[in-house]
């Protein structure tokens, strides 16, 4: 036996994998072992969380940034990009659709501010939100470092989830993507936070970043462990062409396979070691892969963040390059994906929030 046969079977029978266990699995390139390491991955899926998608509607609710994240196409510093900010009204509109359309839950997202106006802003939609949906729709903010006085407000204000990724769990690797005044601790405080404030608590990397090791890797699923999170969303770098990060990585075209593997692989470790969190699978799989975030679910990922924007801003929202979904509305994303879940055996959760069990299991609520 080999030293992944013993690896599997050591997963198999609960044992949880060691770093060196660890290592092995995010190195894997034999088409056969990984696979094997999918399958792993989603029997553990099946077991705790079940073969159920959950859909979060995705409102990219504004570009305006005041941060400068030396991978991000919105960033600050890039003079290219046309700043746009929905109108309570049209962000209102489009989570009423989501309802409508039987998503449990939606997600709104934005380049970080934290001026009294934008913070007294996301406060007055969410009441709106939470009042014309009578309380139906499951929220999420993504909306990035604030003070812990403006996180317990969002909260009261009727969200239940937020998703603030780390981006890299290792402190140096954080400092080379970002500017000197972003701070490592700062943003591992902000999630503290959020867990205090009540918040159901997400947390995420990207894979397969320029100086990147398979280290970091191994330190960002322990530091999930650690932090105790509930919810994980992360997938692969993608280069944006106008950011300073860019050439750092000139060969990412002939990467764009290694990228996706490597985001899948993170997915099954995540969910060997965390079991009963809820995991994205993301748009950037699917920038490199038609079929990639379906590939996430059949690597243990278990929920999915369809865009709902309205298709007039979606070109002023792009992260990375290569944003798939530009021209496709709503309504045609969501007959594609459902079709493509049950191609795969699995269900939706419609008019379910879907939220993660590890939530209740970390906090002792009902
Ligand atoms: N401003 C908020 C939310 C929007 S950005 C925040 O930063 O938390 C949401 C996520 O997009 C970031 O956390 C980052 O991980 C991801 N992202 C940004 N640029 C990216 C790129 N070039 N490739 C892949 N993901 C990227
Ligand atoms: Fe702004 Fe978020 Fe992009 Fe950083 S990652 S520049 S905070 S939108």
């Amino acid at each position: 036996m080999n030293n992944f046969d013993s690896i599997c079977r050591d997963i198999e029978k609960g044992i949880e994998p060691d770093d060196g266990a660890l290592k092995l699995l995010l190195e894997l390139e034999d088409e056969a072992e990984l696979q094997r390491l999918f399958s792993i991955a989603y029997d553990i899926k099946t077991r705790y969380v079940g073969r159920k998608v959950y859909f979060r509607g995705l409102v990219e609710l504004s570009n305006i940034c005041t941060k400068n994240c030396l991978y991000c196409g919105i960033r600050k510093g890039n003079s290219k990009v046309n700043r746009f900010i929905l109108t309570k009204q049209e962000i209102v509109e489009e989570t009423l659709w989501a309802l409508k359309s039987h998503y449990g839950s939606v997600v709104l997202q934005s380049g970080e501010r934290s001026d009294p106006e934008f913070v007294d802003f996301i406060e007055d939609t969410l009441r709106e939100i939470t009042l014309r949906s009578e309380g139906k729709l499951g929220i999420t903010l993504s909306l990035g470092e604030q003070s812990f006085e403006t996180y317990r407000r969002w909260f009261e204000a009727g969200a239940q989830r937020y998703l603030l990724r780390i981006e890299s769990s290792d402190p140096e690797l954080y400092h080379k993507l970002h500017p000197a005044d972003h701070s490592y601790e700062e943003r591992v405080d902000c999630l503290r936070h959020l867990q205090k404030a009540g918040f159901q608590t997400g947390t995420g990397v990207m894979i397969g970043l320029p100086f990147q090791t398979t280290e970091n890797l191994i330190h960002d699923l322990r530091f999930f462990q650690k932090l105790d999170i509930d919810m994980i969303g992360m997938g692969p770098y993608l280069v944006h062409p106008d950011t300073p990060l860019a050439e750092a990585m000139p060969e990412f075209e002939a990467k764009r396979k290694h990228q996706l593997k490597m985001g899948l692989k993170m997915i099954a470790c995540a969910r060997i070691l965390l079991k009963d969190v809820n995991i994205a699978s993301t748009t950037a799989l699917q920038a490199l892969d038609s079929n990639g975030r379906q590939q996430g679910l059949l690597a243990g990922a278990n929920v999915m963040m369809p865009n709902i924007t309205d298709t007039r801003y979606r070109a002023g929202y792009q992260l990375y390059a290569g944003k798939p979904g530009m021209n496709e509305n709503s309504e045609e994303s969501k007959i594609s994906l459902e079709q493509s879940i049950l191609a795969i055996g699995e269900t939706i959760g419609y008019d379910e929030w879907g939220n993660p069990k590890h939530f209740y299991q970390r906090t002792g609520k009902e």
